[in-house]
């Protein structure tokens, strides 16, 4: 068999470390074509000589002998040796790129949230009418694409027009949160939070903005956007458990009452390998394998969202439509920026957010401008 050919952007970062230690894994079954980092070029350079990969791209570089800027970061992601694109850029930057992968035909693993948040019902459309597959890698929404897999019926995110939808018949699916580090802390006031606290997240090792929505939860409000767009469901659809274990990575009850979970050790490598393998299981994950007597004790606890109030705009906002996703994104990336600055403490953070949606729909540099002049505001005061 032909080995998958990849295209990697983001590959510098943590997400691109764990698909590197997949492929590598499997050398018989993956081949990179191509890789694209922000600004380290040095170590782009190592993983293009580790990988033997000839095709670089940069986000921003003064290297004048790697393509960079958007074109070039489109032109990689959409690069004709590719059968599959990994996207994990961080933030907004990936969304052309994204676009451009589809538009070239080819299947593409998505990490970076961002562009389901702020665009997934246009990369949606797009992907059907081209006929490719988006295909998860986060944790939680690999856990419920392959809860939601099934012999008569598939997800929306890899559905052709003829196929039976799988969230038909969905009674609903529940992501599940480790609660971050102020899960147990009896009296939680958000004012007093210290950007350390929020920082020292107990079971992931992640960049600070992504550690921050943990800790305030609004990463899970983020992801149950994300669901929306993936599996075509419904925000009455959509449920939250806080599970502090992370062996439970979400879970799908259906019509008929059973409820379906995916479970393994808190590692990236098995959602990305089951992206890069799908529709097949390939053997051996660099991942050690889950065993029960590691699952003594599993709790889920239902979130108290009088103590997440990021989470519980998020609720309140999504029934409201999709004109609220680009907000609760927006208003928050800049709320948790002055947080992590020291300009503002962190039960604003909620507070620049509900004066975002209370502001109504508005097109993106409206949005950004609304929540800086809060910031501002809170931030004297
Ligand atoms: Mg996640």
């Amino acid at each position: 068999m032909r080995r998958k050919r990849l295209v990697i952007l983001g590959a510098t970062g943590s997400i691109g470390a764990s698909t590197l230690r997949v492929i590598a894994a499997h050398p018989d079954l993956f081949e990179v074509v191509g890789l694209a980092a922000g600004r380290d070029t040095a170590k782009l350079r190592e993983l293009a000589a580790r990988f033997n990969v000839r095709n670089l791209a940069l986000a921003d570089s003064d290297d004048p002998t790697i393509p960079h800027g958007k074109q070039a970061l489109c032109d990689l992601a959409a690069h004709p040796d590719a059968d599959l694109t990994v996207m994990a850029i961080a933030g907004m930057a990936g969304y052309e790129p994204t676009l451009a992968a589809i538009e070239a035909g080819h299947d593409v693993a998505l990490a970076t949230k961002e562009v389901l948040v702020m665009a997934g019902e246009e990369v949606m459309r797009r992907r059907a009418a081209k006929g490719v597959r988006i295909l998860p890698l986060d944790s939680e929404h690999s856990a419920l694409f392959q809860a939601l897999q099934g012999e008569a019926y598939r997800p929306a995110c890899v559905r052709t027009a003829d196929e039976p939808a799988a969230e038909a018949r969905v009674a609903e699916a529940i992501l599940t949160a480790s609660g971050g580090p102020f899960l147990r802390r009896k009296e939680l006031d958000w004012k007093r939070v210290t950007v350390a606290e929020a920082l020292n997240h107990p079971r992931w090792r992640m960049g600070p903005k992504v550690t921050i929505d943990s800790a305030t939860m609004m990463n899970k409000g983020l992801e149950l956007i994300e669901a929306i767009h993936l599996f075509n469901l419904r925000p009455d659809q959509l449920r939250v458990w806080i599970h502090p274990q992370s062996i439970v990575h979400s879970l799908v009850r259906f019509r008929d009452g059973a409820l379906l979970a995916q479970l393994g050790v808190a590692d990236m490598a098995l959602p990305i390998q089951y992206a890069l393998t799908w529709p097949d299981r390939a053997a051996d994950a660099p991942v050690e394998p889950l065993s029960l007597a590691q699952m003594q004790g599993l709790e889920f606890i239902e979130p108290d969202l009088s103590r997440f109030p990021c989470l519980h705009l998020v609720f309140e906002a999504l029934p409201q439509g999709t004109w609220t996703h680009p907000i609760l994104t927006l208003a928050n990336e800049v709320a948790v920026r002055a947080f992590l600055a020291g300009r503002i403490t962190a039960d604003r953070i909620a507070a620049v957010i509900e004066e975002a949606l209370a502001a109504g729909p508005a097109p993106f540099d409206a949005i950004l401008r609304q929540a800086e002049a809060s910031v501002d505001r809170f931030a004297a005061s």
